[in-house]
């Protein structure tokens, strides 16, 4: 990976997204790339958009707001994908076009009392069950999207997950499909899984957004 471009890097996932996408028989222009900018500078952003990046991933309001503010003009959409905490809404609501990490129904509440226009979200699922993560449990995810479908300016899109750290992106693909069928049980289209690790595998469980850093960025400092 070391001595390649971004745009060098962004290409070769490109190509591994069309790949996945063959194998699955699925048509690539199902699949969004967002591009994860996190720990990376302007810079970065705009040689990702100048090598055609549409789709800009940030987990961070603050480091959002600065980028934006730096790349005003630029015309790529932001996708909002890590933990938001509900005093932050109003910035976020500034920043994203699109909500990834919809994990509560409490912050579902905010985002609908602040916005002002119709959001797009995803609703995070805690797939695995793991303690260290956010997202809703498979087992309140009914009972939730039927609160947070109902919300003035909220728009479920559809289900989104991290999968578990693994050493073989198979050991993820259960926890894909698990998702791929929660959504379909809810008549949702849209999953945003998959990242650096295990794209071409959430590609062939059905994903429509893969979030993908480090394969196009190289490793972060932190
Ligand atoms: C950082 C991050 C990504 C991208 O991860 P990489 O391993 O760099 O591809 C995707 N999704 C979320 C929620 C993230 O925080």
């Amino acid at each position: 990976m070391t001595g390649q471009t971004i745009a060098e890097r962004l290409q070769a996932v490109r190509a591994r997204i069309a790949a996945a996408c063959e194998r699955a028989g699925r048509d690539p222009r199902e699949v969004t790339l967002i591009a994860v900018t996190k720990g990376f500078g302007v810079e970065a952003v705009r040689e990702a958009v100048a090598a055609g990046a549409t789709d800009i991933g940030e987990n961070r309001v603050q480091e959002a707001a600065e980028k934006r503010e730096k790349l005003a003009g630029l015309d790529v959409a932001w996708h909002m994908i890590g933990h938001l905490q509900t005093n932050k809404v109003k910035d976020a609501l500034r920043v994203f076009g699109i909500i990834h990490s919809v994990d509560s129904i409490h912050l579902s509440e905010t985002i609908s009392r602040r916005a002002l226009t119709p959001v797009p979200v995803f609703l995070e699922v805690n797939v695995a069950g793991e303690a260290t993560k956010s997202g809703l449990a498979l087992d309140e995810l009914h009972e939730a999207y039927a609160a947070i479908s109902r919300m003035h300016n909220i728009e479920v899109r559809g289900l989104m997950t991290v999968a578990p750290v693994a050493r073989d992106a198979e050991e993820v693909r259960p926890t894909f499909r698990v998702l791929a069928e929660a959504a379909r049980g809810l008549g949702l289209t849209q999953l945003s899984m998959g990242m650096t690790d295990d794209f071409e595998v959430a590609i062939e469980e059905g994903a429509t957004h893969v979030r993908v850093g480090r394969a196009i960025f190289g490793e972060r400092a932190r």
